[in-house]
């Protein structure tokens, strides 16, 4: 099979497993202990605490790890002072579900699915103080929103912003100007299970898990030794170099076959590929590519593998049933990339053949 579903989930990178081997074997001591078991674990926790620290500028003692991204966005919207609350309208789910339960304002996109920034700068107007959240870059498109412009608006409102940057890991640098910060392991070749929320220093967060005092009394619950510390061995390695020449060459070949590709203007992941093909289903192109050994995505979520309709290419004016997602990651190889060509271009070529026989016979 050749993988390339990166967005979804990346393959653990070996020094990060090796690092985390150890913790679900002789050293699986509960790090909150007091004896001679716990000092292994709790160390290595707190070395991965620095490296989440480092990659994103925040402080160690600011990172609250957590399950992953999904529980660090619901603790930074839940958590975090919100006279009001805005939110993109192409957040992830795990955003886009607890802000509609809080009664968030919802900021457009342009249709390159960037923030419409004259929009927030009009809702922050009306709506000052308010906690804003916006992701550093798209799980579907790859947009890469401009997180710098944010800030600075949100800022002149007087208002806090949370970043979801969990696509960011292992491909581009953590944005320098947030309060809160949504980090991911498995995406960045960590494992699944592990999360952080990196809080601005004196940030006031009510906590939303209770019970044990771990993660100072942020977020109960014994922490995921194996998962956290993959997750910040992950983020420490050097970025994986080619992604975008290997991805501009897919990018290549599916525009030879007439598809269009999604958030063309806009800064993208080095690693994503997001098109529509005119009149073929996303679905169908995704399950013809898998009959040819190739994993890729509409994008959108899966519920019992069937992809919902894209609440983000929605948000975009696009077609929501449209859409193929590529994504590539550090294990991506050249040679794979041009058999992922070529079974686009059967796939593609195939399903524009059966569709045109099925009109001629109607
Ligand atoms: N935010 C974004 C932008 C994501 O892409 C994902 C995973 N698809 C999540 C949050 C949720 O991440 P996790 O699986 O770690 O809960």
């Amino acid at each position: 099979m050749i993988y390339l579903d990166y967005n979804a989930t990346s393959p653990p990178r070996p020094a990060a497993l090796d690092r985390a081997l150890p913790f679900l074997t002789e050293h699986f001591g509960n790090p909150s202990s007091t004896h001679g078991m716990a000092r292994g674990p709790a160390a290595a926790v707190e070395r991965a605490r620095d490296e989440v620290a480092a990659w994103c500028g925040g402080r160690p003692a600011d990172v609250i790890f957590t399950s992953g991204a999904t529980e660090a966005n619901h603790l930074a919207l839940r958590g975090l002072p919100r006279p009001a609350l805005l939110v993109s309208a192409v957040e992830h789910p795990s955003v886009l579900a607890p802000a509609r339960a809080l009664g968030a304002c919802v900021v457009p996109v342009t249709p390159d699915g960037v923030v419409d920034m004259e929009a927030l700068a009009a809702l922050l107007r009306e709506r000052p103080g308010g906690l804003v959240s916006v992701m550093a870059a798209n799980n579907e498109t790859g947009a890469v929103q401009p997180i710098a412009a944010v800030a600075a608006a949100v800022r002149s409102a007087g208002g806090l912003l949370h970043v979801d940057a969990s696509q960011l890991g292992g491909r581009l640098p953590a944005p320098t100007d947030w309060d809160a910060l949504t980090v991911s392991g498995h995406k960045a070749g960590g494992l699944k299970g592990a999360g952080a929320l990196v809080l601005r220093p004196g940030l006031a967060l009510a906590p939303q898990q209770l019970g044990g005092s771990q993660e100072r009394g942020r977020r109960a619950g014994t922490v995921d030794v194996p998962a956290v510390v993959a997750l910040g061995c992950a983020l420490s390695l050097p970025t994986p170099t080619g992604l975008a020449a290997l991805r501009d060459r897919l990018q290549r070949a599916a525009t030879i076959l007439g598809a269009r590709v999604t958030s063309e203007h806009a800064p993208r992941l080095p690693n994503t590929l997001h098109v529509t093909f005119s009149g073929l289903p996303g679905e169908a192109v995704v399950a013809g590519l898998d009959l040819e050994g190739v994993c890729a995505s509409t994008g959108s979520a899966c519920a019992s593998g069937a992809s919902e309709p894209s609440h983000v290419i929605e948000a975009m004016g696009g077609d929501p049933a449209a859409g193929v997602r590529l994504s590539l990651g550090w294990k991506t190889t050249p040679e794979e990339i041009e058999v992922a060509c070529a079974a686009l271009s059967s796939v593609v070529t195939r399903h524009r053949e059966v569709a045109e026989e099925f009109s001629w016979n109607v």
